[in-house]
This record gives structure tokens, sequence and C-alpha cells, in this order.
């Protein structure tokens, strides 16, 4: 007979899923109520006002689609992209890449700008694709690049794309709550992130937030969202507020439960303490690193703080070593991904994982591994 499956903790210091605060594993394990259920209702408009607070909107149009990170970039392009669109996609790790094939499956064509992986995306080369591009209906990039550890100057992008009155859909899944990011303040348009990255959540469902500019391009459209299931008009139904709510899917009730109370600690933290706690754990962390001569990837001014992408030491068995950090302390690196596979390991400080505690045991064990 197979038995219930109870896996050793781990130490996450991945690209994510991170470590889970116990308060959510907690909240995660609450009785289980109907997805229409008047108490159930109430937490879903704060689960509404705390994503509020955590993007720095006030879009009415902020939910948390039901399914991963990756389905928060469907939703957003599947709803503002219609088939003859244009869209400018910057590529500077392997999720611009992506976001390429989301624009060719709504039948849109994409016009790339690359950057070399490591480096944020060029707001010149932006500005020339714009000026190239005067039909171009949205901009598309991301904001914390996880593959490489890169932070893009969001705000300086979309003040671009304003000026060329294109919208924007920017990835913010390994930003979100680790480093600044002001929706409005910005002018974001459509905007989706993760739960398991710097919110430490379990993973699985996927924060949006859409601008009152980019929600009435979805209510206008001229053909309907391909997606049923991703089809904003038709999620809202549920999600919307007000009394009317209707039955569209039925929500993961426990895992909103986490969301919830994920979101109640970064509350209490306040969104600033939660920024200057990944930035100071970096530092310290950036430090030790230095010590034992192992370089970062990325140049410290726009560098992530979250994910520490470090170039593997001459001679090193990349998996051996991971192999033995999880073996031997129960502590999980990350591998390299798409073009820095086998170059890099991948560090992550996100959320809960952003600790002293952490940091040592990271130092320590690689210090003894490398040895
Ligand atoms: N975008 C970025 C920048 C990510 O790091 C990830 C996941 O690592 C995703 C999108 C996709 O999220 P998920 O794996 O939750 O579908």
């Amino acid at each position: 007979m197979i038995a219930s499956f109870k896996p050793r903790a781990r130490t996450l210091m991945g690209p994510g899923p991170s470590d889970v605060n116990p308060r959510i594993l907690e909240a995660l394990g609450r009785t289980t109520i109907g997805h229409l259920d008047p108490q159930f209702i109430e937490m879903m408009d704060q689960i509404k006002q705390l994503l509020q607070y955590a993007f720095q909107t006030k879009n009415e149009l902020t939910l948390p689609v039901s399914a991963p990170g990756s389905a928060g970039m469907e939703a957003c392009f599947v709803n503002l992209l219609e088939p003859g669109d244009k869209a400018i996609v910057c590529i500077n790790g392997v999720f611009g890449n992506r976001m390429v094939e989301n624009v060719k499956r709504c039948g849109a064509t994409a016009v790339t700008v690359e950057d070399d992986w490591g480096k944020p995306v060029d707001p010149n080369k932006v500005e020339a694709a714009l000026q190239a591009n005067p039909d171009a209906k949205v901009l598309c990039f991301v904001h914390a690049e996880t593959s490489t550890g890169a932070r893009s100057d969001a705000k300086t992008l979309a003040g671009l794309a304003q000026q060329h009155d294109c919208l924007t859909i920017v990835d913010t899944v390994t930003s979100l709550g680790g480093v600044e990011l002001k929706v409005d303040e910005w002018g974001l348009d459509a905007v989706y992130s993760g739960t398991q990255k710097c919110l430490s959540c379990t993973p699985g469902l996927s924060p949006v937030t859409f601008s009152e500019k980019a929600a009435e391009v979805i209510r206008n459209r001229k053909a309907p969202v391909q997606s049923w299931f991703l089809d904003m008009n038709l999620v809202m139904g549920y999600w919307g507020g007000g009394a009317k709510r209707a039955y569209h899917h039925t929500a993961p009730i426990n895992a909103l439960y986490g969301l919830h109370e994920s979101l109640v600690i970064l509350q209490e933290e306040g969104l600033e303490n939660a920024w200057a706690r990944h930035a100071k754990m970096h530092a310290s962390l950036a430090a030790g690193l230095d010590a034992l001569g192992i370089g970062f990837v990325v140049k410290s001014d726009y560098r992530l703080p979250q994910l520490n992408a470090v170039t593997i030491p001459e001679g090193i068995d990349d998996a051996a070593v991971r192999g033995k950090l999880l073996q031997d302390y129960d502590l999980e690196i990350g591998a390299g991904l798409g073009a820095l596979a086998g170059k890099v390991w991948r560090i992550g400080l996100m959320g809960h994982s952003a600790n002293a505690e952490n940091v040592a045991l990271c130092l320590n064990a690689l210090e003894t591994v490398l040895i």
C-alpha cells in the first residue's frame, strides 16, 4: 500500500517556490467552506484590498487568477490582444521569450527588442521600437527576470509606452513584495504575478491587476477572448464584488486562505519594510559570497536582491554541489536556466526565505561543500 506523502522539510533558496511562512501553512488547513459562502465572499473582498495594497493600485480589476503565474501571464495576453494586433516584446531572459509565445498564440505579431541576458531592458531600444511601430498596441516586459536576476526600469519603460499611446503588460512574478513596484504611480496597465516568490505563499495562484484603460479595452473587444476560463469579462462575474456574484469556476478555497494570510503578513510588515529586508539580506549574502570568491552575473546597479545569479567557480560540478547542499543541508538553490544552464546558480532570497539564518546557512554550506 502506498503511504501518505510526508516530505522532509527543506530550506528553499532557489528561484521559487520560497519557504512558506508557517502561518500560511496553518491557514491552508482551515475548514473548507463554500465558494459562495458569505464568509468566503467577505474574505475575497479583503484579498482584493490587500492585493491593491501589494500592487500599490486602486484598480478595480484586481484579483488572483486560480492558476500559477503562467496563467496570469496568459490572462493578460489573451484579454488585451486580438488577432492582427501588434505587440512589442522585450527579451532579456527566459520569460520574455515566453511572452512572445503568448503573443503568437493570440494571433498577434510580436516585434522583439533584445538585450543580453543579465542586462536590463534598454529604454533606448524600446523608444526606437515604439517609434518604428506606431501601430503597436502593447509594450511587454519582465520587471524582474528570474532567469538572470536583472531588474528593468519599469517606471521609465511604462513612461515611454504612454508617450506612444501604447498599453503595457508587465511581468512582476518575482518582483511583487520584494522590490519597489508602484502600479498606479508608474502607469502600468496589465500586471501579473505569482504567489510562490516574495509573497512566500504556496504556488498555484496568480495575482493580476488591470488599469481602467486596459479594462476598457477588454470590455470593448471585437472578438471574444479565446480562453473561456481566463476571460476577465466572465471572471468578474465572480470576483467583481457586490451581491451579484455568480459561479464561474470553483475557487481554490484553501489556497485563497493561504494567499489571504500571506498578504496579511505583508501588510503587517509594511511593503517598504519588506523591500528593505530583501535589500539588507542581499547585501549580507553578497558580502559572504564575495569572501568565498563567488561573483555575480548582474551588476549591482540593476541586480535583484531576491534573485542572486552567481557564476559557478571554475572546475566545480554544478549538479554535484546542488545535490550535496540538498542531501547534507536540506538546502535548495537553483540551477541556471536557458542560456545560463550549467554556468550559474540562482540563490533566492524571497519573502520568508530572506532572513539572516538562511543567509548564514547558505554561506556556511557553500563554504564547506566547495572546499
Ligand atoms: N514569469 C516569471 C518572471 C517567473 O519567474 C515565473 C516562474 O518562475 C513565471 C513567469 C511563471 O510562473 P509559474 O511558474 O507560477 O507559472
